[in-house]
């Protein structure tokens, strides 16, 4: 035994381990040797027990002993090899297609043989094809590990057993050499094990083990394991927090309320107490020196745009700018009017830059910023170019935050670190994102949730209908625009590029236009160009239009209280995220409003539990933990959020019942064991941890 050989070292220092060999173990993640201790096995074999030959039942795994009675290439339908054994109960055929010669030279007859496999019943015999089996000695027979064998995922090139053999040789080399770095305190508490015992127990557990325990992850062992790689990214995330935080400061920004008064007197409703809770939270984020990094969750509708424009009159109101930022041009466009109409009439000047702009018409709008003549900015990630520079930043607003990626986040923070100062951070984001979620996607940010919807709003009913029942649909739409209601129709595609939507866009409007002549009907889509679009969106909030065919560019923030019935084709396409967002276009007038969902039969039993969901609830946040169950944490937060999620061990859905330990703890480990703070997350977050600095 090496002793002292330390567990970060290379996999490759391993007896055995040739570049080939490390090349197929990173392919699995591994490349130090302790991470070969944290790949866990998927499933365990029991080994343990020798079971009789007569006493096998067909479909089972077991384990035997027996003696060969006679091996022969048997030609037929496929030539093979096959091998009778036997022992004082039964006997059975060992079957193997692939062989070599010296297979067939070993398995000869007298021989003892122990095989492991699953019984099947075979034409003639009972047998077990391409068994893991091993000629032993008399002296052997009878005798069987005392461990339950595990079974590891694994990739091309590297048999169960060579796994087996370097998982048996780090634990033997490397295991003492693992510090542990969860505080004997925080065990005791929770009542699990110490790592040393967790890893043995999970590689070689005793044949007695609560196996399915293991595997599912409900046995301390493993939860141990999970509970210190949540713990590990929880301190990750708070680390970059900190130091985001103390890296310069934000300017504290207490307003007179002077222009917040005048708006408030001219918006002609008063706000919910939800908004007005969230905004008094907000208040007191930006009254402090430390950057404020907070994400308000409101579902659609809810109202989070006044609470924006409140805080960013609260900036303006201290001489700092704000800049607000949307995902896509056409939701920047809705916030670029909401705010004129909201704050040029209180003498704010808004400014406005999108990917679109003309060439001079940036410069211009990027002169004013830079002179600090804009006071509020609006735009698309345009604002956040290189060539975009703001006199004095004091409030980023970022809304639908996930469809930002956690490297935009980041940019944006840098915007203001000019002159010694950054901004204060505002994410907004109607995506219910469900709380296990939000506490390890969003660990670096204060959640703030705009729980009530304005008064006066009627849920949207919700039914689903195949296609088959079109024309049904059709008449309804007809109906609806004859009381002087408008309607939105929309299209989808799986996976599409702008162009195939919007191809499926026009050729609906089409046939829209064919079945519904009467109607005035617009089209929207990604392909359009800006103008275009924004002249259709324009026609269609002035009431100019009856019918708008849109693809899912319409999902975020379109306002169109007068529209009350939304007809979603192929909804089975979308997540439910997604669906409730557009359905959201819908019901934020006084009207009842309906929704249809279109979809294409037959349905798959998951499609049919999903599309029920809707129907059932109208609750942003149940319908994202559905989502949730139902998809996974990745459909619901979009690819470029998950890179935080990619767990060795731990699993969300299943785990969450440790978040809460693991956040109690985090905060109390960073402060008081810095040291072992930053080995937990280099055990477990290594790389991932530069991404998380990037
Ligand atoms: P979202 O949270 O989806 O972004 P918006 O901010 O777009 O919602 O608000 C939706 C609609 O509700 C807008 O027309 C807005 O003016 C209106 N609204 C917001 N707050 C209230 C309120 N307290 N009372 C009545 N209407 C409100
Ligand atoms: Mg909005």
């Amino acid at each position: 035994m090496t002793v002292g050989a330390s567990p970060q070292r290379p996999v490759t220092a391993l007896k055995g381990v040739g570049p080939r060999q490390g090349e197929r173990l990173a392919r699995l993640g591994i490349t130090r040797v302790d991470e070969l201790l944290f790949h866990l096995p998927l499933r365990y074999e029991d080994r343990s027990r020798l079971v009789p030959i007569g006493e096998v039942a067909s479909g089972s795994e077991a384990l035997v002993e027996g003696e060969v009675e006679h091996a022969e290439i048997a030609s037929g339908r496929r030539r093979r090899l096959v091998c009778r054994i036997h022992d004082r109960t039964g006997s059975l055929d060992l079957v193997f297609f692939h062989f070599y010669d010296n297979q067939r030279q070993a398995l000869r007859r007298g021989r003892l043989v122990r095989a492991f496999g699953e019984l099947r019943d075979g034409s003639g015999a009972c047998q077990m094809v391409h068994p893991e089996w091993e000629v032993i000695s008399s002296e052997q027979a009878g005798h069987t590990d005392g461990c339950l064998t595990p079974v590891y995922p694994s990739t091309e090139g590297l048999p169960q057993a060579s796994l087996r053999r370097l998982v048996a040789r780090a634990l033997e080399q490397a295991l003492d050499g693992l510090t542990e770095l969860v505080p004997d305190k925080v065990l005791a508490e929770l009542g699990f094990p110490s790592l040393r015992d967790s890893l043995s127990f999970v590689h070689a557990p005793p044949a007695d083990a609560d196996a399915r325990a293991l595997i599912e992850s409900r046995h301390p062992a493993v939860r141990r394991l999970a509970f210190e790689e949540l713990l590990a990214h929880r301190l990750s995330l708070l680390k970059r927090r900190a130091h985001h935080q103390q890296a310069c400061p934000a300017p504290g920004i207490d307003g007179d309320g002077r222009l917040r008064r005048g708006f408030r007197d001219r918006l002609g409703f008063a706000l919910t107490g939800a908004q007005e809770r969230v905004a008094a939270e907000v208040d007191a984020d930006m009254a402090r020196a430390e950057p404020m990094l907070r994400l308000i969750q409101g579902d659609v509708g809810s109202g989070k745009t006044v609470v924006a424009a409140l805080a960013a009159l609260n900036a303006v109101e201290c001489g700092w700018q704000a800049a607000v930022m949307a995902p896509t041009e056409l939701l920047a466009e809705q916030h670029c009017r909401s705010f004129r109409d909201w704050l040029a009439p209180l003498g704010v000047e808004i400014g406005w830059l999108s990917g679109r702009s003309s060439a001079a018409e940036r410069r211009h709008h990027r002169q004013a910023l830079a002179d600090g003549t804009t006071a509020v900015a609006v735009g698309t990630h345009a604002l956040f170019q290189q060539d975009v520079s703001f006199a004095r930043l004091g409030l980023v607003i970022a809304d639908e935050q996930h469809r930002f990626g956690v490297h935009q986040r980041l940019a944006l923070r840098d915007k203001g670190e000019g002159g010694g100062w950054q901004p204060h951070q505002l994410i907004m984001t109607a995506t219910p994102i469900p709380r296990t979620l939000a506490m390890t996607a969003y660990a670096d940010l204060d959640t703030a949730v705009i729980d009530e919807l304005p008064p006066g709003r009627q849920p949207v009913t919700t039914v689903a209908l195949p296609d088959t029942r079109r024309d049904e649909v059709i008449e309804r739409v007809q109906a609806a625009c004859a009381a002087g209601r408008q309607v939105y129709w929309v299209c989808t595609l799986v996976e599409a590029s702008d162009e195939l939507e919007a191809e499926a866009a026009e050729a609906s409007a089409q046939r829209l236009a064919e079945s519904l002549p009467e109607l005035r009907i617009g089209l929207v889509h990604g392909r359009l160009k800006a103008n275009a679009k924004e002249s259709v969106m324009t026609a269609f909030e002035a009431g100019e239009l009856d019918l708008l065919v849109a693809t899912t560019v319409i999902e975020v923030g379109v306002n169109v209280p007068n529209a009350s019935l939304m007809i979603i084709e192929n909804p089975e396409r979308l997540g439910l995220a997604q669906l409730h967002q557009l359905r959201g276009r819908v019901g934020r007038g006084a009207a009842q409003s309906s929704c249809v969902l279109l979809y294409h039969g037959p349905l798959s039993e998951t499609a049919r539990a999903r599309l029920a969901v809707l129907r059932e609830t109208g609750d942003g946040f149940r319908i994202a933990q559905r989502d949730l169950e139902l998809r996974g944490p990745g459909e619901l937060l979009g690819t470029r959020q998950t890179g935080a999620l990619n767990y060795r061990i731990a699993e969300l859905t299943r785990d969450k019942d440790l978040l809460a330990p693991v956040q109690r703890h985090a905060h109390a480990l960073l402060t008081s064991a810095p040291e072992q703070a930053k080995a937990l997350i280099a055990r477990w977050v290594g790389e991932a941890e530069r991404y998380a600095q990037a």
